[in-house]
């Protein structure tokens, strides 16, 4: 049997991994120079970096399995402090009511806590979008200051068109009688150390497990093939896989591909697709990311791993301080790396607009948020941009997504997996659990419906750290 696996991220990297380990033949081929796509590192003026900020975490046994497998000891534990920066002040994130009330001012809370409360007693039934699923759990007033800017930059749509699955699957929600309990309890109920304080970490970036994995592939026979875009699946007449064509034209068989490259690409691509599954495959869409890197003279700049940045008079929404992770990503240097995301379509200008001129848009909007010391000069700046980062859950999408799904499992040893390959809004810890339970599938072990995963995934980070790495 001869597998053939498009992508080196980490849906296909944890496939091709477990596949290989069973002694089946596998092949993979990645369009970019680098392995561990949106989860690659790379080094940066003598330092090293991830594409912003990718803390690992999971709940799940097998892939906490695989990070510790792969990553044979090479891993530290980072300690996490993220928050939120609005008008000049620092809010905790997850958000904490007490937090909340001491950092506003009397007019402000009043009013939090009237919508709160009104929002408990008369809640929205069924809310479908992200606005109402977030007013609803929130109030009005949070969801005003904490939710509609940020999510409205990140997503480039308003929220009352933004489907409720991504807040569900994402937002922790906020309890006013959990406050009221740890405020009576003070220290003693907050002894054990959760997810949410502190996390697993590659010790030199995060690209480090996906590095080690391509590495251990090799060694149990498989082959990676960098620089090797696929262009599209070859289907026989009837309806089987063959297996890939490549943009130089080259064709290689296999009994199963595996795909992480986008699925509304991969669809299109298939010869004679019905001008309904095109059509539905042209309805989603992505955001894009800029990430524009900048060197600090100095090293005492904020505290934070990243920073959520709410106010809406800046472009940018997150601020990634590498300093903050482990010492081994910058070793003896004496400066900070930050990394600022700005999120974009590809027809909006600043997606097309020369790196020089954003790196000059990042730097004066560090000095309007006032987190850098002026004292510090920035000595470097890098641009990178990320097409396709963000699969865009706007109200509907699951409709024409249902059908390439549907579409797709007609297509006998095709298996669409990962972030942007199957359309849902992944984290690393997803992406692996797809491509484990692919290889699962596979190898006959399972019969796992692939696309359920992260579909009904409700937030999950209560449990302790001691816990899960003895898993
Ligand atoms: C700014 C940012 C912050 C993030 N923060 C976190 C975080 O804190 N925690 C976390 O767990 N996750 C985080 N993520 C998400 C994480 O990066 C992704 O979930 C993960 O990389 C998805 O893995 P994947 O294999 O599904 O897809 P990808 O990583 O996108 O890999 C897909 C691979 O397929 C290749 N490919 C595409 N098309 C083709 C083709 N035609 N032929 C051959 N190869 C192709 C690509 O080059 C790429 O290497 C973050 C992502 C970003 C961008």
């Amino acid at each position: 049997m001869k597998v053939i696996i498009i992508g080196a991220g980490p849906a296909g990297l944890s496939c091709a991994h477990e596949l290989s380990k069973s002694g089946v033949e596998t092949e993979l081929f990645e369009a970019t120079e680098f392995v561990g796509g949106m989860s690659r590192s790379f080094d940066l003026w003598g330092q090293r970096v991830d594409l912003g900020p990718h803390r690992f975490f999971s709940k799940e046994k097998r892939i906490n399995h695989f990070f510790a497998e792969v990553l044979e000891g090479e891993y530290t534990t980072v300690n996490r402090l993220t928050r939120i920066y609005y008008k000049n002040r620092f809010f905790q994130y997850p958000l904490k009511f007490s937090n909340v009330l001491l950092n506003l001012n009397p007019f402000t809370i009043i009013r939090i806590l009237w919508d709160y409360l009104i929002q408990r007693i008369n809640p929205i039934k069924n809310p479908t979008t992200f606005e109402a699923w977030v007013t609803n759990r929130f109030g009005n007033k949070l969801y005003e200051i904490f939710f509609k800017s940020y999510s409205e930059k990140l997503w480039g749509i308003p929220c009352s068109k933004i489907d409720a699955d991504w807040a569900a699957q994402r937002i922790k929600t906020l309890s006013l009688i959990g406050a009221v309990w740890s405020a009576i309890k003070g220290n003693a109920g907050n002894k054990h150390k959760t997810l949410v304080d502190e996390f697993s970490y590659p010790k030199h970036g995060t690209g480090l497990l996906y590095e080690k994995c391509a590495q251990q592939i090799q060694n149990n026979g498989g082959t990676i093939h960098l620089n090797a875009p696929v262009k599209r699946v070859l289907i026989n007449e009837s309806n089987r896989t063959q297996g890939i064509e490549l943009a130089d034209g080259t064709r290689v068989d296999a009994d199963f591909v595996i795909s992480t490259m986008p699925l509304t690409t991969l669809i299109k691509g298939i010869e004679n697709v019905p001008t309904e599954i095109k059509n539905a495959a042209s309805q989603l869409y992505f955001r894009n990311t800029i990430l524009v890197y900048l060197e600090v003279d100095g090293i005492d700049l904020f505290k934070d791993n990243w920073i959520y940045v709410h106010s809406p008079d800046v472009k940018h929404g997150r601020i990634t301080n590498f300093r903050n992770w482990c010492p081994t990503l910058y070793g003896n240097k004496k400066t900070s790396i930050l990394c600022l995301e700005f999120w974009a379509f590809e027809e909006d200008d600043v997606w097309s607009m020369p790196d020089e001129n954003l790196a000059k848009v990042a730097i004066s909007e560090l000095e309007k948020l006032k987190l850098v010391p002026s004292s510090m000069g920035i000595l470097n700046s890098k641009v990178i941009k990320i097409p396709k980062c963000y699969p865009v859950y706007e109200t509907g999408y699951q409709k024409p997504l249902k059908m390439l799904e549907n579409y797709a499992d007609c297509i006998d040893q095709l298996i669409p997996i990962g972030r942007y390959g199957s359309f849902k809004y992944n984290n690393q810890d997803h992406s692996i659990l797809m491509g484990l339970l692919a290889a699962e599938n596979i190898l006959g072990n399972n019969s796992t419906n692939l696309w359920e995963i992260n579909t009904d995934t409700e937030y999950q980070e209560e449990g302790e750290i001691k816990d899960i790495l003895n898993q």
